[in-house]
């Protein structure tokens, strides 16, 4: 494995890609492909990190394949530089409006296709890194808020199809504005971060997603989950924070900070839409403080209006 950047040089003609190698081999990982649909499934397999397209070439030329890369979700961020030995002012139009990025013409003239591929690559890793950030939390690296929204609308679709489970968890600290009082600030940041990894430690299935939903409010979002599982993974998160035995002595239901859950869980059909779970899950987080904190209460809806709740203090 390396973390050198992949590109894909995409040619009909061997020469340019070994004049293209030649050049870049000894900063970047190259893979190439001989022909348009090639290039297609060569890119989907290795994901690289930009691509350098041909436009002459037989069956399908550079323009469909950049209209394709361009259609893909997983490709269409890849920046895409034309190689044309063509000069003419109207395919540099056409390809930029494809959505490639630059030309380089052919002959291919060394420094400038490094410089060129060099500030390309360096843009595409700022910009994945804002875009990292947009939906990352600052203070615990958790989620945040927009990425679990946008994971919840996603798996809500997703899962309508097979009408599948989908269980959301909302968790909040409990006393925290007493922590806060008692302890400053920056003790009250640090158990933020320290929840935040209890709850990191509690979901290690890929597919789950915990967030930072709020400042002292967390959130989870659990596809295929019934309502045990979510219960399950409920307990299994108010363990990990009991295990962190973070004192909190102004709270009056443990020596130790605490916190409450609600959750909701309901099953994913056309037309039910996202914030009926957010909607559930904060009811259930309300009964929860109101029962006295440290406690998980959930409800099962569904369409009929038959719901369930289980209401769980903490051991
Ligand atoms: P409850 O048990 O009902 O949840 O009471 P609470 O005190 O936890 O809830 P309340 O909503 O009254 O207060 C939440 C507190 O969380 C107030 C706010 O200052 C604090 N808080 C919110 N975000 C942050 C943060 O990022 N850092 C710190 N240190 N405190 C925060
Ligand atoms: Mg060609
Ligand atoms: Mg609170």
């Amino acid at each position: 494995m390396t973390d050198r950047p992949t590109i894909l040089i995409v040619d009909d003609e061997i020469s340019n890609i070994e004049i293209m190698n030649a050049i870049l081999e000894d900063d970047y990982e190259i893979c190439f492909a001989t022909s348009g649909p090639q290039a297609l499934e060569t890119a989907r397999a290795n994901l690289p990190d930009l691509i350098l397209l041909d436009i002459l070439m037989p069956e399908m030329d550079g323009f469909e394949v950049c209209r394709r890369l361009k259609n893909e979700a997983l490709l269409a961020d890849v920046p895409v530089i034309f190689t044309t030995g063509l000069g003419d002012t109207e395919d540099e139009v056409r390809g930029l409006s494809l959505g490639a990025i630059d030309y380089v013409t052919k002959p291919i003239q060394p420094v400038v296709l490094r410089a060129r591929v060099s500030n390309h690559i360096e843009l595409k890793r700022l910009r994945d890194q804002l875009a990292e950030m947009a939906v990352t939390d600052a203070l615990t690296g958790l989620s945040n808020r927009r990425r679990m929204e946008q994971k919840l609308n996603a798996e809500t679709e997703r899962l309508a199809q097979s009408e599948d489970w989908l269980s959301v968890l909302l968790i909040d600290i409990d006393f925290f504005k007493q922590f806060n009082d008692t302890y400053g600030h920056l003790n009250g940041d640090r158990c933020i971060v320290m929840i935040a990894s209890a709850l990191k430690r509690a979901l290690t299935r890929a597919s789950d997603l915990s967030a930072r939903y709020g400042g002292e409010e967390f959130a989870c979002v659990l596809p295929g989950a019934d309502a045990a599982a979510a219960l399950t993974m409920a307990e299994e998160i108010q363990v990990q924070v009991g295990a962190l035995n973070i004192p909190h002595a102004r709270s009056t239901v443990s020596p130790n900070v605490t916190i409450s859950i609600g959750i909701a869980t309901g099953r994913c059909q056309p037309g039910v839409t996202p914030d009926k779970w957010i909607a559930h899950a904060d009811r259930q987080l309300y009964r929860s403080k109101a029962s006295g904190r440290n406690t998980i209460t959930a409800i099962t809806f569904g369409t009929s209006g038959a719901e369930e709740n289980t209401s769980k203090m903490a051991s």
